[in-house]
């Protein structure tokens, strides 16, 4: 196909186990320099790149578009289908949940802490933090998770494990 002559090459990112798409999609655009809006272009998806960086799966995500997707980021369909819910699991995209033990581990936010039926972290038996334990600020989308810390008062996640109570 004459498009894929002309298709930039991109730094490609390897999905993080467990990684949720808004995270994912996070660290592909930073690694490009592209904003939400060009991710949007490239992919053909338009606002639906901002859509599932805030977790909004409503119109649902379709075959199509995550083939569309795939053809960008290089990340077989399959494992992108991993990065959603499964069919029939609600999500709670407001407020943005954390295990500090797990982000500690390995830099990344898990699409589980999202299902409306997970209540704390199945790994460390941990409760999960809906904000932040020092200054009480909301997490921002994982898609904006750089360095790992609170926005406002810059405590690390991975110190926020203190905070978390044991099951
Ligand atoms: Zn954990
Ligand atoms: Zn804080």
């Amino acid at each position: 196909m004459a498009s894929q002559e002309i298709q930039p090459w991109w730094f490609l990112v390897e999905p993080l186990a467990g990684e949720s798409i808004s995270h994912f999609l996070g660290r592909f655009r930073r690694e490009n320099e592209l904003t939400v809006t060009m991710m949007g272009k490239i992919t053909g998806l338009g606002g639906t790149i901002g859509r599932w960086e805030k977790f909004r799966f409503i119109p649902a995500p379709t075959e199509e578009e995550l083939t569309a997707l795939s053809e960008v980021v290089q990340v077989e369909v399959e494992r992108l289908w991993q990065m959603f819910p499964p069919k029939g699991v609600g999500m709670k995209h407001q407020p943005i949940r954390l295990c500090g033990a797990c982000y500690g581990e390995e830099a990344c936010h898990k699409i589980e802490w999202q299902f409306k039926t997970t209540q704390f972290c199945s790994k460390h038996r941990l409760t999960l933090l809906s904000e932040c334990p020092n200054c009480g600020a909301r997490f921002q989308f994982p898609a904006l998770w750089v360095n790992g810390w609170c926005q406002r008062c810059f405590v690390s996640f991975r110190e926020m494990m203190e905070k978390q109570k044991s099951l």
